[in-house]
């Protein structure tokens, strides 16, 4: 809104100073087509699109980061995105998916089982290989778009994976790796270097054996990519010519807490890593230089491991930081020509925000029970190790857990329906309730440029 205000008071002052030439240049552009014959239309923008997916994003989150940071009057920049749906979560294997199963079907418009990237539910998780699906990243790619990928997770991790590659199973993160650098993207931003550097092996990955000696860093740089291991690295990158696989951490990239503590074992402790805004905002002007249209995925996927260990604080921070990111891309974005959605592949561990609280900071204490009854905490979680575990990686300490009713050493997903946003060119066909498949469908149409069938969006 702001710059749009800008720029029209940067044109009015335009017209005063330059009022005598504009004369000029009005009337010959007038006389030529008389002369030259009528000048051709120029060619209509070509449609872009962005999807942002909140990993663990769950109506609860949302309302309790709007409540801690603005009140529950506050708005966040979700909360303007004019059209909205709700999606139906469900795998090929039941009514609770996991990231893989759910991003295959946003990706590439098919249900399929838990686990399984980019390929169809005749896969067996871990065991044999299903018919590989194309994602619509590859399928924008193929048409002459520029396509780019950005996480806060490790590339290789199953949201960002889901786009470029295909295995039945998502553990196997140095095969993903591989994949990765034959991908046809332009960008690919996020964690991840240990997959990417020659052994030791990653414990617990399946894909990786002992004597993997392999660089996929340096195989990267032989297939013509640039790159970037810091911010400082991404900001000195001002063109796409060469495709940018930004490697930023080990693991996953550090949590948004002040400081850029709270990094789990194996993360550089330092943040030389760009933030997610950061990161979108690079992503977004680069992919759009030169007026070439685009497709851009960004995952806020921290908000799921902060739920998982039961960390509210953590979780509202990253959550806060996804919105920021979603408000920084739309402010760049043109409304006519770009298709923006935001949704999440599940929600995790059952966040409940309990009782009659005090509005902002007021959500992190307890709130009084009836009479004879103690205190209670506002926010709990439905299932994960709640605030008996310690919590030595949490960013507030022990602090920030909250108790959980089922205790397990991590949250579960749940299996209930998630919020779909929409934004821009095509929004309006986002309403109602659809499968998470529909996220594809709405996607493609929008970037083929042709008007959506409603009885093929409802179907799973
Ligand atoms: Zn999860």
């Amino acid at each position: 809104m702001l710059e749009g205000r800008r720029d029209r008071r940067a044109g009015a002052d335009g017209v005063r100073a330059g009022g005598g030439r504009r004369t000029v240049v009005v009337a010959l552009l007038l006389i030529a087509p008389l002369v030259f014959g009528a000048p051709a239309a120029p060619p209509a923008p070509r449609p872009s699109a962005v999807l942002f997916i909140g990993d663990g994003m769950g109506q609860a989150i949302i309302t309790a980061t709007r409540v801690a940071r603005g009140g529950s009057a506050g708005r966040l920049r979700l909360d303007a995105m004019p059209y909205t749906a709700i999606a139906r979560t469900w795998s090929a294997g039941g009514p609770v998916t996991d990231s893989a199963a759910a991003v295959t079907a946003m990706a590439c418009g098919r249900k399929t089982v838990n686990g399984v990237l980019g390929e169809d539910a005749t896969a067996v998780y871990g065991k044999s290989e299903g018919t590989r699906i194309e994602s619509i990243a590859l399928w924008a790619k193929k048409r002459g778009m520029r396509v780019g990928l950005v996480t806060t997770t490790r590339v290789t991790h199953a949201t960002p994976a889901g786009f470029y590659a295909a295995t039945s199973d998502r553990d196997r993160e140095r095969a993903i790796a591989r994949q990765a650098v034959a991908a046809p993207l332009d960008l690919l931003l996020g964690g991840g270097r240990q997959f990417f550097r020659p052994g030791p092996p990653v414990s617990g990955d399946p894909g990786w054996s002992a004597d993997d000696a392999e660089d996929l860093e340096t195989a990267a740089r032989a297939r013509g990519w640039t790159l970037a291991a810091t911010a400082a690295d991404l900001r000195a990158i001002t063109t796409l010519d060469r495709p940018v696989l930004g490697l930023f951490a080990d693991s996953h990239l550090p949590y948004e807490a002040p400081g850029g503590q709270g990094a789990s074992p194996g993360e550089a402790p330092a943040r030389t890593a760009p933030t997610l805004e950061e990161m979108t905002i690079w992503a977004v002007r680069s992919l759009r230089r030169g007026g070439r249209p685009f497709f851009l995925m960004v995952e806020g996927g921290r908000i799921d491991h902060a739920e998982h260990a039961n960390w509210a604080r953590t979780a509202i921070d990253e959550m806060a930081a996804f919105d920021r990111s979603i408000g920084a891309a739309i402010d760049r974005l043109d409304p006519k020509t770009t298709l923006v959605l935001v949704t999440a592949d599940h929600e995790t561990g059952g966040l409940a925000l309990n009782g009659y609280p005090p509005e902002k900071e007021g959500i992190f204490g307890t709130t009084a029970g009836e009479e004879g009854e103690p205190p209670y905490p506002v926010l709990s979680f439905a299932s994960g190790p709640g605030a008996g575990e310690p919590a030595r990686d949490a960013p507030y300490a022990g602090a920030d857990p909250r108790p959980s009713g089922i205790t397990l050493h991590s949250a579960a997903h749940t299996g209930v329906d998630v919020p779909l946003y929409a934004w821009g060119a095509g929004a309006a066909e986002a309403h109602g309730t659809v499968d998470n498949t529909a996220v594809y469908r709405l996607l493609r149409a929008h970037l083929e440029g042709r008007r959506l069938d409603r009885a093929a969006l409802a179907a799973p």
